[in-house]
């Protein structure tokens, strides 16, 4: 058995916050009522008692949306289903600042959650009000760090555009001297249609601050970088890690996908991808996943789809593991490729593994668009 598919992740969306940030492409509705959050939880419980509890460890995240803008006994009843469901390896919760409340920090540390992930984004006032966003300061993250013993692990995004430069490296002291153990650091990604969007001026983004010099500010600070985006002064996060070993996992809520591996008869790979409907009328008539949209992965969408998301964690590539699972040699399909690549430091390659260099971890894009020619072009080859 391939020990990349040896755990299975719960992801359950919680379509509400309690404000709209001006950056959001997310599903998620602030005009809710607690009556309306019950009916959603409601249907999410009813979900999840649909779901076989794995044989595997299960990573259980609970996202959205904001999961602490839920009415508090709303919180409580869904965590507690989780919990006695699937008594996760892993529970995380989202959360942002301004609803991460003693109350809803109680009611979590009650049934088990170990990972809080909090939305904080920026410390600095200047960048929230340019992404039209609320709620994180220092003392109300250092009141969080005080109140909630586990791994606290924060969001921050950089990018934005019109920000002091450094900023997001002020943002990473500070939170390095709270004792926040793990940081996820994002690009803003201005979306069409955004109210972002339509105040931002072309190129704008390419004048923000430096990448390189952020990650070397959080590498200083003790964290591992372990993923692309990703740092952690202790453990990774498993269910994200799940999602990159392209493990099972099923979402629950509306929008929420799911990825499910199948097993063709012509003894090669394939997944379902499965999404809700992300509007909650339709989402509540139909009972369990009949509102779906399903997409077939073929076995070339995950070979490329492995590639990708491999790449992007330190540990890289195994190509025993690759062959195992796609029946293709990676070092015969991309030979030439990967001695350019290397030669330009962009990545390492060994007798066991493909690894993206630091550098490569940092133009990644470039990297994989130039992989994923050499893979297909090979692929075609054969296949001809
Ligand atoms: S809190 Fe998150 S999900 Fe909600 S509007 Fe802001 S970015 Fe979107």
């Amino acid at each position: 058995m391939d020990d990349y598919l040896e755990s299975f992740g719960i992801y359950v969306h919680v379509p509400f916050c309690t404000s709209r940030c001006d950056y959001c492409a997310f599903h998620s509705s602030v005009n809710w009522t607690v009556d309306a959050q019950r009916t959603i939880v409601r249907r999410i419980i009813v979900d999840l008692h649909a779901i076989d509890p794995p044989r595997v460890p299960t990573t259980v995240y609970v996202g959205g949306g904001t999961p602490t803008a839920l009415d508090p006994p709303l919180l409580d009843e869904l965590l507690a289903t989780l919990a006695a469901r699937f008594a996760p390896v892993e529970f995380t919760l989202e959360a942002n600042p301004e609803s991460a409340t003693d109350e809803r920090l109680s009611i979590a540390a009650h049934h088990g959650v170990d990972r809080l992930s909090v939305g904080v984004q920026s410390l600095d006032p200047d960048t929230l009000r340019r992404i039209g966003r609320r709620g994180a300061d220092v003392a109300r993250i250092e009141a969080i760090r005080r109140r909630w013993p586990s791994t606290l692990s924060a969001d921050l995004i950089t990018g934005v555009p019109g920000v002091r430069p450094g900023s997001s490296r002020t943002d990473v002291d500070r939170l390095a001297a709270i004792g926040i153990d793990h940081v996820s650091v994002y690009g803003l990604s201005i979306e069409p249609e955004t109210p972002l969007a339509t105040r931002t001026r072309r190129g704008d983004a390419q004048a923000a601050e430096g990448w390189v010099e952020l990650v070397d500010t959080i590498v200083s600070h003790g964290y591992r970088r372990y993923e692309v985006s990703n740092f952690s002064r202790g453990a990774p996060c498993l269910h994200n890690v799940g999602y990159w070993r392209q493990c099972d996992y099923i979402g629950v809520g509306p929008s929420a996908v799911s990825t499910i591996r199948v097993d063709p008869p012509d003894g090669s790979i394939a997944a379902i991808r499965i999404e809700q409907s992300i509007d909650h009328a339709r989402w509540l008539s139909q009972p369990g996943w009949t509102n779906a949209a399903t997409e077939r992965l073929s076995m070339r969408d995950l070979m490329l789809e492995h590639l990708m998301l491999a790449l992007r964690q330190v540990d890289g590539v195994s190509f025993a593991r690759f062959t195992t699972r796609y029946g293709h040699d990676l070092r015969a399909l991309a030979a030439d490729e990967i001695d350019r690549l290397r030669d330009e430091s962009l990545v390492v390659a060994d007798r066991t593994t493909l690894r993206a260099t630091r550098r490569g971890l940092d133009l990644l894009d470039p990297v994989l668009v130039r992989l994923f020619a050499a893979v297909c072009r090979n692929l075609d080859t054969v296949a001809t």
